[in-house]
């Protein structure tokens, strides 16, 4: 990839200004790179491109549109380590998660490859036997991704697949954290022979780049992943066109933990949900309610299996955590679980900087008991790698303070108990709910939350159908007698 240069057009640019940016690693804030500061006239060459190309790209066959994503899904796995590299020095996480996430994004686009493959449109009857109704699904138009730093290329993936196979094309205004291995990732695409300006990715602040491109009149689509705050601005832009927008925001997710639950499942999935990438996934747990008969077993079980996570670099030496992306996501941590210490909470573990990491963002995994519902670690995202755990006696209660939070992107529960299953299931307001696993989202279901946590879908038929829109097309057939 080369380097310092964005992806506008097919051809790898600075920014018009000049003006560039530091990547940082963030184990010790050195700089890794510097990235284009891209500004108002790039987004509009960007979109202007992406409009350029999009008569070529919508028209173009749908098996030939997914032939391409298959051989972009190909390129990627030959470059996984490559891109899975620059992830890992510039995310914080273990060479072996970054090249995972690589691995992912290219299942992703081998699945809309296939998804884009299966847009069927439908006919209904009407009234007279002349005439029918046909429903034929057409792509929006140019689409404008923005996402987060967390996962860099899988979230960037759900857009760039879902959108492509759906016949649009798309502009992705790339985290200012992780811009490389994004840009890696869609360097794959450009080489299989897209037309360019199917795929552009921009660099740049966004504050200064998001504005332009939401707002940009010739955008139809804004697939926005996110913090619920940077949303609502977001979806404030999209207002000034009536442009369509998807926003998958921030999550303050319950784990609720029953009596008759499998506790070695139960533990291994709170670990895995608390503390996996540093905490730092939408779907990550913060609160867990554990039922008064099991509360000290779960407790002192968690604690003792989160010490056992190994701290470390994770590029040249395995780990199971590193540092934190940001400073100011440690900040956080560290004002949450103050809060929480405050107001009477017990450390069982974690609760400061590792020793031996005097530069960067390190963190120790923390496990805290003795919660209130009140406190911040209850009550917000955390996003962070720190747990409170709560008590709770009944079913009815558990629901109510898993229900008792302005987010709803997920849920887990831990039950062996059908009934106790299926009444959390219906009556957790989230958009996923995960029972006796941590893991509430596939590729190939509808993923998405609800309340705070946004509206729309990404994943499956449903996230493709975010970038296309249904038209009725009714055809009478004119007979002599007509
Ligand atoms: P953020 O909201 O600060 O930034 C998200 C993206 O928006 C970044 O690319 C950023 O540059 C851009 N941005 C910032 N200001 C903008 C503006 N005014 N206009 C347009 N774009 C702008 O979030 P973050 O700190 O990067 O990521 C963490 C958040 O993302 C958490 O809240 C997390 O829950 C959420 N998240 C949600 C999901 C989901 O699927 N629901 C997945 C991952 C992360």
């Amino acid at each position: 990839m080369p380097q310092n240069l964005m992806l506008i057009n097919g051809n790898w640019c600075p920014a018009s200004s000049g003006r560039t940016f530091p990547v940082y690693n963030p184990r010790d804030e050195t700089i890794i790179s510097h990235v284009p500061a891209a500004d108002t006239p790039d987004v509009e060459t960007a979109v202007r491109a992406a409009d350029a190309a999009f008569s070529e790209w919508s028209s173009m066959n749908p098996f030939r549109r997914g032939s391409l994503l298959r051989q972009a899904s190909e390129r990627i796995l030959t470059k996984k380590e490559e891109i899975g590299r620059l992830m890992a020095l510039e995310q914080g996480k273990s060479l072996q998660e970054a090249t995972g996430e690589v691995v992912k994004g290219a299942d992703i686009l081998r699945y809309y490859a296939e998804e884009g493959e299966r847009i069927y449109g439908r006919i209904i009857a009407n009234d007279d036997n002349a005439t029918v109704s046909k429903v034929i699904y057409q792509p929006l138009g140019v689409a404008a991704a923005i996402s987060p730093w967390n996962y860099p290329v899988e979230l960037l993936a759900w857009k760039v697949g879902a959108a492509l196979a759906a016949g649009c094309t798309i502009v992705c205004k790339l985290p200012s954290e992780t811009p490389l291995s994004p840009l890696a990732f869609l360097e794959c695409l450009q080489e299989t022979g897209l037309p360019p300006g199917t795929v552009n990715g921009i660099t740049g602040s966004g504050s200064v780049v998001g504005p332009v491109l939401v707002r940009h009149p010739l955008v139809k689509k804004v697939a926005f992943t996110g913090s619920t705050e940077v949303g609502k601005t977001v979806l404030g832009y999209c207002t000034e066109n009536l442009t369509k927008a998807s926003m998958e925001l921030g999550g303050s997710l319950p784990m609720l933990v029953f009596d008759d639950c499998r506790l070695d499942a139960a533990v291994k999935g709170a670990v895995r949900r608390s503390f996996r990438n540093m905490g730092q996934i939408c779907i990550a747990v913060n609160r867990i309610y554990v039922q008064r008969g099991i509360y000290d077993q779960f407790v002192s079980r968690m604690s003792e299996q989160t010490q056992k996570l190994v701290i470390g670099e994770g590029i040249l030496s395995p780990a199971d955590l590193g540092p934190m992306c940001t400073a100011k996501g440690r900040n956080t941590v560290q004002t949450h679980i103050d809060d929480a210490l405050s107001k009477g909470a017990v450390l069982k573990c974690g609760g400061k900087i590792p020793g031996g990491f005097s530069r960067g963002h390190w963190y120790e995994p923390t496990v805290l008991a003795n919660v209130s519902h009140d406190m911040l670690i209850m009550q917000e995202e955390t996003f962070g790698p720190a747990a409170g755990i709560m008590p709770f006696d009944t079913l009815a209660e558990a629901v109510g303070l898993a229900n008792d939070t302005l987010y709803g992107l997920a849920a887990m529960v831990y039950t062996q108990n059908l009934t106790t299953a299926e009444t959390c299931a219906r009556q957790i307001d989230a958009g996923n709910i995960a029972i006796n696993n941590p893991d509430p989202g596939v590729i190939n279901a509808p993923y998405g939350g609800v309340k705070a946590s946004g509206f729309g879908k990404e994943h499956g038929p449903e996230g493709l159908y975010e970038y296309l829109h249904a038209k009725h097309v009714r055809v009478r057939v004119l007979d002599e007698q007509t």
